[in-house]
């Protein structure tokens, strides 16, 4: 299973606004906070570092309502993110601090999902400082959900953008009745990393004709039979996937917007042993693009 699937967050969205019941559970004994810089995190031995009200305190000075996020519940405990407005304060905590890219592989499931709300939600506040109608500072309200505009005659609310990417799985049957996989890599990549074709949906585009459109751009492959499987959120920028899979109509590969440098068709034993011949690295274990590749492989 790929990452960010845990389930037992209640975010308790439509307490978002109380500002009392907000100020109540701030101050709770068991809750906790998350402190992160922009992307970074801190962590130890037992995974991430969490920190209670007064150890934000300690760290910060002070506990500013305005750099809380509320992430949730979960067993009954309320869980903050925290944000910090140095680097500094953050190295503090840890000498081992990086973004959840990297900690990934050292943390449980309901580690990484908080982490990967708190960096998006994180994100998006740094991105939104300013109001998009008039270029007035906007200040952070609804337990770190909403960003207001300071501007009296605005006053505009803005609210946490996810993006939504397709990423889809390409195959057909050759002549010799051989199933293959279309897998391609960007330059920019590391060394013989190769993955399925993917790509942002674009204003005005149904998922299934953003699926269609890339998959012809990227590798001029005409497709049908599209289904969807399953997503995943990531927040590198603040977006989530979508995960399909189709069947080619054309074969013939051409490079048409220059996204990927190499595409090609794999059968289920050349990838193998490219793979063992370590000839070919396969999409990053906690991501869907990995989930559709296996997938794909332990079908054929
Ligand atoms: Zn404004």
């Amino acid at each position: 299973m790929f990452a960010f699937q845990f389930d037992r967050l209640n975010r308790q969205g439509e307490l978002r606004h109380d500002e009392q019941l907000f100020a109540k559970l701030l101050q709770q004994d068991d809750t906790l906070f998350l402190p992160l810089y922009k992307q970074f995190l801190a962590i130890n031995d037992q995974g991430l570092i969490w920190l209670k009200l007064s150890e934000i305190q300690q760290l910060t000075g002070t506990l500013s309502k305005i750099h809380c996020i509320y992430l949730g519940l979960i067993d009954g405990k309320n869980y903050f993110a925290y944000r910090l407005q140095s680097s500094e304060q953050l190295r503090t905590l840890s000498n081992l601090t990086s973004d959840l890219r990297t900690l990934l592989p050292q943390l449980n499931e309901q580690e990484a999902y908080l982490a990967n709300v708190a960096t998006a939600l994180n994100q998006w506040h740094s991105s939104h400082q300013h109001c998009g109608y008039c270029g007035h500072e906007t200040f952070a309200t609804d337990s770190g959900f909403v960003r207001q505009c300071s501007n009296q005659d605005c006053t505009k609310q803005h609210f946490p953008r996810t993006d939504p990417a397709i990423i889809v799985a390409i195959s057909h049957t050759d002549a010799t009745g051989t199933a293959k996989l279309l897998l391609g890599r960007q330059a920019n990549w590391p060394e013989k990393r190769f993955s399925v074709i993917a790509g942002f949906v674009e204003p005005g585009e149904s998922l299934e004709q953003a699926v269609k459109r890339e998959a012809l751009e990227e590798i001029g492959i005409d497709i049908c039979d599209i289904e969807y499987q399953n997503s995943q959120p990531w927040p590198f920028p603040q977006s989530v996937m979508l995960g399909f899979t189709a069947k080619a109509k054309t074969v013939d590969i051409q490079l048409k917007d220059q996204e990927l440098e190499t595409a090609n068709w794999f059968s289920k034993k050349e990838i193998q042993q490219l793979v063992k011949d370590e000839k070919m690295i396969l999409p990053f274990k906690f991501s869907i693009s990995r989930m559709l590749v296996e997938q794909w492989l332990n079908k054929n």
